[in-house]
Formats: C-alpha cells, sequence, structure tokens
C-alpha cells in the first residue's frame, strides 16, 4: 500500500512547511545526472546559492546530504590529524563539531558558554591568545537548540585577525537572518535545505573561501571521507563544462533546492529576513498576552526559533502531543539540559506566515485552558493581530 502521511503545520526547529512551489518541482521528470541540460541547471544552483549566502566563493554548492554531513564536509576537508581546532559551544550543535573534529584525529579546544546564551567574545579572544597555533575557530550562527544567534562578523574577525580559519554553522540562519559570508569573511559555511529554505531535508550548502579551498587542495593527506572530499566533488560541481561522475546527484531534489533559492531570490534577502522579524514580533506578542516567556535575551534572539518557557502544572509532553493530534501542529520539545524546560516554537521559511502565527497562539491557548490554565480565549490571536495591523 502507499504511504499517505498526514498533513502537518510544522512548527518546529525543522523540517519546515515545504512550499507547494517546491513540492511540484519536485515531481519534475528526472534527468540524467550529466544531461547538458542539468549541468546548466547546476550552474544556475551555484550562482543562487552564491546569493543566498552573500559570497561570490567559487567553491559553493550543495552536498547532496543533510545539514550534518556539510558540517562534516566542513571540518573533514580542513582538518588533518594533529590540528588544534577552537570549538566554542552553547548548544547542541557546537557539541557536534566538537564530535567531529575529534574524530578527525585532531585536538578540539572547548569554549564553553551557558546554553540560551550568545558566545562570549571574550572568552573566544582568551582561547585564540592561548592556543594561537591552532588552524580553525568554529562557531554555530544560529543555534536551534536554544534559539540563539551569535555574532558571526565578530567571530569570523577574530579568527581571520589570529591567522586561523573560520568553519561557520548557519543551518537555521540561511535566509531567517542575516549570512554576509564575504563581509564577515568567513572561510567554511554549512547550512540545510529544510529551515528557513523551506525545501525538503536532504542537502547541506556549503561555501569555501578562496583561503580555505586553497588549504583543501594543498593537504598533506587525502581527506578521510571519499564522498565528502571537496577535491573530488569538484570534478563533478567544477567550474569547467566537462564533468565527472562522482556520484549520482540527487536530482529530484536539487529541482527543490533551485526553487527554493529561485523564490528567495524573488522575495529578495532583505525582505525575507523582514517578514521572519515581523511574524517573531508578533508569535512574541500572543505568547506573552499568555503570560508565556520567551527564553532568551532579546538581542541575542533568533526570530526563525523560539524558545518558550512552560508555565508550572503544564504537562508539556501531553500538551504537544494534543497540538499535534487535534491541529495537526508540529512544535519542538527542549534538547539537552532544557529538554522539559522550554518549547521551541520555529518560524522558518514558508512556515514563517500570519497563518500559522494565528493557528499556533490559537491551539496554545485552547490547550493551556484545556489543562487548567486561566486564560482569556482570543486574546492571543487578537495580540498578533494588532501587530499585523500596524
Ligand atoms: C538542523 C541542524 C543541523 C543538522 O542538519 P540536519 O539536516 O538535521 O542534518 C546542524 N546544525 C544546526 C544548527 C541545525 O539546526
Amino acid at each position: 500500500m502507499s504511504f499517505h502521511p498526514p498533513r502537518r503545520t510544522l512548527m518546529g526547529p525543522g523540517p519546515s512547511d515545504v512550499d507547494p512551489r517546491i513540492s511540484s518541482a519536485l515531481a519534475r521528470p528526472t534527468i540524467g545526472h550529466l544531461d547538458p541540460a542539468f549541468i546548466e541547471f547546476m550552474d544556475e544552483i551555484k550562482v543562487l546559492l552564491q546569493y543566498a549566502f552573500q559570497t561570490s566563493n567559487e567553491l559553493t554548492l550543495p552536498v547532496s546530504a543533510p545539514g550534518s554531513a556539510g558540517m562534516e564536509a566542513c571540518f573533514v576537508n580542513l582538518l588533518e590529524a594533529g590540528d588544534k581546532v577552537i570549538v566554542c559551544q552553547n548548544g547542541v550543535f557546537g557539541g557536534r563539531m566538537q564530535e567531529n573534529v575529534v574524530r578527525c584525529g585532531a585536538e578540539a579546544i572547548m569554549v564553553q558558554d551557558e546554553w540560551g546564551t550568545a558566545i562570549d567574545l571574550d572568552k573566544v579572544a582568551a582561547a585564540i591568545a592561548e592556543h594561537p597555533t591552532a588552524k580553525v575557530l568554529a562557531f554555530v550562527h544560529a543555534e536551534t537548540s536554544t534559539g540563539v544567534e551569535s555574532d558571526a562578523a565578530a567571530l569570523c574577525q577574530l579568527a581571520a585577525d589570529a591567522g586561523m580559519l573560520s568553519l561557520v554553522d548557519t543551518v537555521t540562519g540561511l535566509g531567517g537572518v542575516e549570512v554576509a559570508v564575504d563581509a564577515w569573511g568567513a572561510d567554511a559555511v554549512y547550512s540545510g535545505t529544510q529551515k528557513c529554505l523551506s525545501c525538503v531535508p536532504g542537502l547541506s550548502p556549503v561555501t569555501f573561501s578562496a583561503k580555505a579551498a586553497e588549504v583543501i587542495q594543498s593537504r598533506n593527506t587525502p581527506v578521510q571521507s571519499w564522498f565528502l572530499d571537496m577535491n573530488l566533488v569538484m570534478g563533478y560541481w567544477g567550474g569547467s563544462t566537462k564533468r565527472a561522475y562522482h556520484h549520482t546527484a540527487p536530482v529530484n531534489t536539487l529541482y527543490g533546492l533551485h526553487e527554493a533559492l529561485t523564490i528567495l531570490h524573488e522575495e529578495g534577502l532583505e525582505a525575507s529576513w523582514a517578514r521572519h522579524r515581523l511574524n517573531h514580533e508578533a508569535l512574541k506578542v500572543g505568547l506573552e498576552s499568555m503570560g508565556l516567556e520567551l527564553v532568551v535575551a532579546e538581542r541575542d534572539r533568533l526570530p526563525q526559533l523560539n524558545l518558550v518557557s512552560i508555565p508550572d502544572g503544564i504537562d508539556e509532553a501531553a500538551l504537544r502531543a494534543t497540538l499535534l493530534n487535534d491541529y495537526d501542529l508540529e512544535i519542538g520539545a527542549g534538547l539537552g539540559v532544557l529538554a522539559g524546560k522550554v518549547w521551541r516554537i520555529g518560524l522558518m521559511g514558508y512556515s514563517s506566515r500570519p497563518t500559522n502565527v494565528r493557528l499556533c497562539l490559537a491551539a496554545l491557548e485552547n490547550s493551556l485552558i484545556a489543562q487548567g490554565l486561566s486564560l482569556q480565549g482570543g486574546k492571543a490571536v487578537a495580540a498578533a493581530n494588532a501587530v499585523y495591523a500596524a
């Protein structure tokens, strides 16, 4: 029997709602991954990715696997055994970076910050001063486990000043908040398709500066991963018109990414960031009207991922189940040290729209009332509407 998934509204930490334009692009006819028409189309994807990342880096392409593979691609290509890496951790994903470093046979020097706060620049500067021979400074620009944005421009500057390469995770950032690879001077940056690009999961856009590309091309040892070795991948994705088979590209998923990037280009980067901010603002006032608090300090908040504290006496897992079963609405649970303490409400890409904000507020309000909270029904949506009307 065919599988027919339920229709959900996705307001968790990803995947986000897929734009129907992208869904139909996915269904277009599959052609060969070396078809001349496909080669031309690949070049368009690269140009669209350069726009999204705000970079002119030639080595800009989608890795054929989800965001975690983009992370791994950055580490395995830049690192060789014995290298030192300063890794900033203020949530789950910094921990995964550490795991990648160690598995490359390199040494991870950890700079820890409280979960829910931004990366402390002074601590990073101190770690750089203490370990001046480190090769890479790695950090997460948009921490999805906590809804925090860190100062990527300043962190990349610290790395550059110390002669280190910067390695940036912006899986949740791209399309939702400013990502300016060239202006930041970032050297290796990866993202994902299923967050603010609102495409299906399964691809990871990456971009490497000329300096990073040089490091990759002049390694002493081969990249430990054959599949993710950029020296080999470039034989397929590279600039010349002669393309050699490396692996079979996920042809239809790439149709989806192309459509997602086209949508972003049509809307414009600034307009997309402004839309994410507006819907965040509407969600925020709606939540506050119910007495719910956003956990992250205002200046560090990611508009596309909202960390909400759970009121006393509420069974948070039961409430999420109610949202899913009665409203077909998915929101995220807390991760790691925040498990059971917060909800994570995503407003990413196509999910970042007024209809979703209103549905989420109404569903939360009703479900909190059902669990015994004394709230005035309808107040949350009215508060959000006031933001949209302003
Ligand atoms: C989602 C996410 C990843 C991993 O991406 P997958 O597509 O799940 O592999 C990495 N880093 C951050 C910050 C993320 O939010």
